[in-house]
């Protein structure tokens, strides 16, 4: 079983006519390596781009990659299908981040209409194993450049160029491999694996909803605890569920607010309990005209 690490450039591109932004894919890079973890092969192709005819500003600065040199590439679909003859039958895909392996799905179903990619059958996130072999109290995901500079990997080529971040993320992980602990990061890429990749998460919108019911919820007074009474007209505003209710003990009105946001197999509710600020009286030394 070979480890594939692929490394994708891709365009934020926005399609006028379509009215939809995508990050289209523009150059793959893949290194295939050896049990020992040694580069046997390389892998690099320009893609045409089909969705904008545009290259971002952001894209640009980042790859240095021109629309006259993606003249040169072939389409996407084309070059998948040389991917994926290169990549073989039994490997583990690897990539910094998630993102590539987001990125890669999302062209896929917005180029080739197609969901699942089914010769992708295990995937591993290089930058979350090797992540754990740093101590760090930052939670943020540390970047390729970071990561190699932790473990005394001199960086060569420059980066953001697709074939070189991926030699890159070989020597991070050949740096921290060991077969046994790596196991635990690869998943199976079945159905669900690529549905609960591009699914994204929203804020529910209506009271009753999928398993979410606005009315069932109770809320708790904040100075005692005690049950608020509510009041069942809320309002839908900035993803928000908003209303006030009052506290029988304290004699106190409170604001309320909700959100309900559905992940890819729960909702998580945040409940917001706010006193309410009296209406401010009318100041008393207003001038009156005689
Ligand atoms: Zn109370």
């Amino acid at each position: 079983m070979n480890y594939i690490i692929i490394d994708l450039e891709w365009n934020n591109a926005y399609n006028y006519a379509k009215k939809t932004g995508m990050n289209e894919i523009i150059e793959i890079g893949a290194v295939k390596l050896n049990d020992s973890l040694i580069i046997e092969e390389t892998f690099k192709q320009l893609v045409k781009p089909q969705f904008s005819k545009k290259i971002s500003s952001h894209c640009k600065k980042l790859t240095h990659i021109t629309i006259d040199e993606l003249k040169n590439g072939i389409p996407f679909v084309e070059a998948m299908k040389d991917f994926r003859r290169w990549c073989g039958d039994d490997f583990v895909l690897l990539s910094w981040s998630t993102s590539d392996l987001y990125a890669l799905a999302d062209n896929f179903k917005k180029l080739w209409s197609i969901d699942e990619i089914t010769f992708i059958k295990k995937y591993a996130d290089v930058q979350k194993y090797c992540q754990s072999y740093i101590e760090s109290e930052n939670t943020n995901q540390i970047s390729l450049s970071n990561c190699a500079e932790k473990f005394g990997i001199t960086i060569e080529e420059e980066l953001h160029r697709a074939l070189a971040d991926c030699v890159l993320t070989a020597k991070c992980f050949k740096h921290v491999y060991d077969k046994d602990n790596f196991k635990q990061y690869i998943h199976n890429c079945d159905k669900d694996f690529f549905c609960k990749l591009l699914f994204k998460s929203y804020y529910i919108s209506s009271p009753v909803d999928n398993g979410f019911d606005l009315y069932g919820l109770s809320f708790e007074c904040p100075l005692c605890t005690q049950q608020l009474k509510v009041k069942k007209d809320f309002e839908f505003l900035n993803n928000t569920f908003c209303s006030s209710g009052y506290c029988k003990s304290c004699k106190k009105h409170f604001r309320i607010a909700v959100r309900a946001k559905q992940n890819y197999n729960e909702i998580v509710i945040s409940k917001k309990i706010y006193p309410l600020k009296r209406k401010k009286t009318r100041k008393s030394n207003v001038n009156i005209k005689n």
